[in-house]
């Protein structure tokens, strides 16, 4: 079996896996509690926030645990969009966002709050006169995700942050930075971000816990009532074992995102080199875009069908981003990019981890062929 989909959740690292067991055997006590275990609790949390922070040089105390980046984003724009709305209630975001982001903008719409949807163009890029057109006095927030979690897109983070600033400098900017950390370089500072989100299971930590980053001075409206945990913004027991991991992951991660980038792209490149010579097909994915996401339609084809038919070969791909795979529609995402409906309905993601490799490659392009031989005497006759 080889595994495509790390873009929905990746293998933990073996540090990952022996910390969590380690500390959640050792270390059980509340870091609340003012006793010897509660403090060596704490301790673990406060050394973890310190490791998160410098891997994305800011302040430990700008750094928010999560239970992952769904949390983050909601907590994020919903936590904003209440803090600061004697100042305005009008929002930016973009056509193609995750669906914790882009719902959470729609449920603002529901309380009376504006929401500019931004377009993208034909690679999944907004256009930076539109978004200098919607800034106004009133805007609140920018939201706008680092790298698009079914086709790998990129977003001018650095030309966005310019002129966002420069429109209203009080109009605070959100990353979604899930898909970009630990593939591409992060500048928070030089993108202007206030607020920007992590999931740890992207990038081979555990599955629930993130991390929001909040810029020192920015406020938020907690959403959860409770204990005064994450300085007041997320009541709730922490998840030490979690948090400790997680940090090790983000560490690594960081450390490996170079080598990681350029390893991954040249399998990304090869990939769509030898892809699009198949007849038909159509990438939605390209070689400016992050090095781990390939999002590619076979029109005509079912795209759950053909995500079957390679997994009956050992290959595992995906269908949108896994938290809309469920759903029958098609890729909003794509139908955002200009695609068909057709095309938006056929289309699978192979994302890449770092344990995957040239050979790996070779066998998916080999099982592609196979697979799309197979179904296109079926799609034919539909
Ligand atoms: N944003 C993006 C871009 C994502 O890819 C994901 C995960 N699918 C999330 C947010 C949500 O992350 P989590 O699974 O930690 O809730």
């Amino acid at each position: 079996m080889i595994y495509w989909d790390h873009a929905a959740s990746t293998p933990p690292y073996d540090e990952v896996i022996q910390t969590m067991g380690e500390v959640m055997k050792q270390h059980y006590g509340n870091p609340s509690s003012i006793h010897r275990m509660g403090e060596d609790a704490a301790k673990l949390i406060r050394r973890s926030r310190e490791v998160c922070a410098q891997a994305l040089s800011v302040k430990p105390d700008e750094i928010i645990f999560t239970s992952g980046a769904t949390e983050g984003n909601n907590m994020a724009i919903k936590g904003a969009a209440l803090q600061y709305n004697s100042r305005g209630r009008h929002i930016i975001t973009t056509q193609i966002e995750h669906p914790s982001v882009y719902d959470s903008c729609l449920e603002l719409e529901k309380q009376g709050y504006e929401v500019t949807f931004l377009p993208v163009d034909q690679q999944g890029c907004v256009n930076l006169d539109e978004l200098a057109a919607a800034v106004r006095k009133d805007t609140i927030l920018v939201s706008i995700m680092h790298v698009n979690n079914e086709t790998g897109s990129v977003q001018p983070l650095l030309e966005v942050g310019k002129l966002v600033k420069e429109r209203n400098p009080r109009t605070l900017i959100h990353i979604d930075g899930v898909q970009g950390y630990g593939k591409l370089p992060v500048y928070l500072n030089d993108w202007q971000a206030d607020l920007y989100t992590l999931s740890a299971h992207k990038i081979r930590g555990p599955k629930g816990t993130g991390i929001l980053y909040k810029r020192a001075g920015i406020e938020l409206y907690p959403l959860l009532s409770g204990g005064k945990q994450e300085a007041g913004l997320r009541a709730g027991t922490e998840n030490i074992a979690g948090y400790v991991a997680m940090s090790k992951a983000m560490r690594m991660a960081g450390e490996h995102q170079q080598v990681f980038a350029t390893e991954i792209s040249s399998l990304r490149d090869k990939l769509i080199y030898s892809i699009t010579k198949m007849p038909g097909l159509e990438l939605n994915s390209y070689c400016n875009g992050a090095p781990h996401i390939v999002n590619v339609s076979f029109p005509g084809m079912k795209a759950e069908v053909l995500l079957h038919t390679l997994e009956e070969y050992g290959m595992l791909v995906s269908t949108k981003s896994a938290c809309s795979s469920k759903t029958s529609e098609p890729s909003r995402v794509l139908l955002a990019m200009g695609r068909s409906h057709d095309v938006a309905s056929s289309a699978i993601r192979i994302s890449m981890g770092d344990l995957n490799t040239n050979d790996d490659i070779q066998q998916l392009l080999e099982t592609l062929k196979v697979a799309v031989g197979r179904l296109e005497p079926l799609s034919r006759k539909e």
